[in-house]
């Protein structure tokens, strides 16, 4: 099989990613499709199974994690658990595809560590914390417990930007768009 590029977009949650994500996702001559995860967590509004997240049970991902599935997971906050499923890359490259992956800090690392040659990865930079907790806010999917879990991740988090090969700052989304869309067509000529 023939392997495609990965494009790794990591960030603080809140940072603007997904929304990067999508609109790269949006330009067919990047030949992108979107590696969908693995998450332990319940959905949240519109997101829909087999789309967003395979949405599975903790015993499930468990059963997933012994039986060596993941090509990388993590348990992003108290008992969720995310990870890439080594069959969902392998379904992309086999489409002839470039995979294209919103990931946390950790897992973002851990797939450039294991495919340095094939792998861009992309650290997106909220403007500030405190814009990030307005971010956070204003999207009112979470709890406020949970906002501060996604807070104090957030810190220890944007220590981790130098490790990645390009860092975006979001500070204006249309121009981080431009930035993000610029990389990945440089990155899979
Ligand atoms: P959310 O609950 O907001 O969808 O995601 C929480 C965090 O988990 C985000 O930073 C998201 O990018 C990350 N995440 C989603 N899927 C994966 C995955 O497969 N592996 C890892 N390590 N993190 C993931």
């Amino acid at each position: 099989m023939k392997k495609g590029k990965l494009i790794v977009f990591s960030a603080p949650s809140g940072s603007g990613k997904t929304t990067i994500v999508k609109h790269l996702l949006e330009q067919k001559e990047l030949n992108l499709e979107f590696s969908i995860s693995c998450t332990s967590r319940a959905p949240r509004g519109e997101e829909v199974n087999g789309k967003d997240y395979y949405f599975i049970s903790l015993e499930d991902f468990k059963k997933h994690i012994k039986a060596e599935d993941f090509l990388e997971w993590e348990e992003v906050y108290r008992d969720n658990f995310y990870g890439t499923l080594k069959s969902e890359v392998e379904r992309i490259w086999a489409e002839g595809k470039n995979v294209i992956f919103d990931i946390d800090v950790a897992g973002g690392l851990r797939i450039k560590k294991k495919f340095p040659e094939e792998t861009l990865a992309v650290f997106v930079k909220p403007p500030s914390i405190d814009e990030l907790k307005i971010r956070l806010k204003k999207r009112s999917t979470e709890s406020e417990d949970k906002i501060n879990m996604r807070i104090a991740k957030a810190s220890v988090e944007l220590a981790t930007a130098p490790q990645f090969d390009m860092i975006i700052k979001n500070y204006d989304l249309d121009t981080a768009k431009e930035e993000a869309s610029n990389l990945v067509r440089e990155f899979i000529k």
